[in-house]
């Protein structure tokens, strides 16, 4: 059932990652990124929803010219928190990438499933390279081996919401990663 306005507004979160430790991480990808790619073509391809601010701030901190597309897979249901392995793709690419140097901009990384599934489907396409930078790793939930060149941080096994992640399709506008507060008073 979809939450209430009301659900949303008594949400306690606790900061994970703060606004100061995103931005100086995403500058540094950015930076590491213009030297990987200086002189090359590059497209970056964010997958929606929940990529796009990382998107506009990755964007931002690189140096050296780049092209963007937008494609959206649905991994589970709206209030369903598990991924379970089946993903669709919503919305797919306009842009033709035979023979560009791809780079997929991913929120987080859990399962793998949904990576693995996108990066089949791009590989068919015959990219001339084809690369993941994902903000988020949940390491320890893996099940899909899947290859990320470039991590934001390695994050432990908790849902997390805001800066493009939501929470029941909430919270995304948060600038900082936060996760809820559990109530104290039911217990552990
Ligand atoms: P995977 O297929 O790797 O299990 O899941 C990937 C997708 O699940 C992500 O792109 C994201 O949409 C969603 N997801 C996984 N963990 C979280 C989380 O902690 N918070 C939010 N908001 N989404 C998550």
């Amino acid at each position: 059932m979809a939450i209430t306005l009301e659900q949303v507004a008594k949400t306690s979160i606790d900061t994970l990652i703060d606004e100061a430790a995103l931005q100086a991480r995403v500058r540094e990808l950015g930076e590491q990124l213009s030297r990987d790619y200086g002189g090359q073509d590059l497209l970056l391809v964010c997958i929606l929803r929940g990529g796009v601010m990382f998107l506009t701030d990755l964007m931002r901190q690189l140096s050296i010219p780049h092209n963007i597309d937008f494609m959206a897979v649905a991994s589970y249901e709206e209030g369903v928190r598990q991924s379970d392995g089946m993903v669709r793709i919503t919305m797919d690419l306009l842009t033709d990438i035979q023979g560009r140097n791809v780079l997929l901009v991913e929120d987080i990384v859990d399962t793998g499933h949904t990576l693995s599934r996108v990066l089949d489907l791009l590989g068919t396409r015959l990219p001339a390279s084809l690369r993941v930078c994902c903000l988020l790793d949940k390491h320890e939930r893996r099940e899909a081996k899947v290859p990320i060149d470039y991590i934001g941080f390695q994050i432990p096994d908790k849902f997390v919401f805001g800066y493009g992640l939501d929470m029941d399709q909430y919270w995304r506008n948060l600038p900082y990663i936060g996760v809820a507060r559990s109530d104290p008073a039911s217990g552990p």
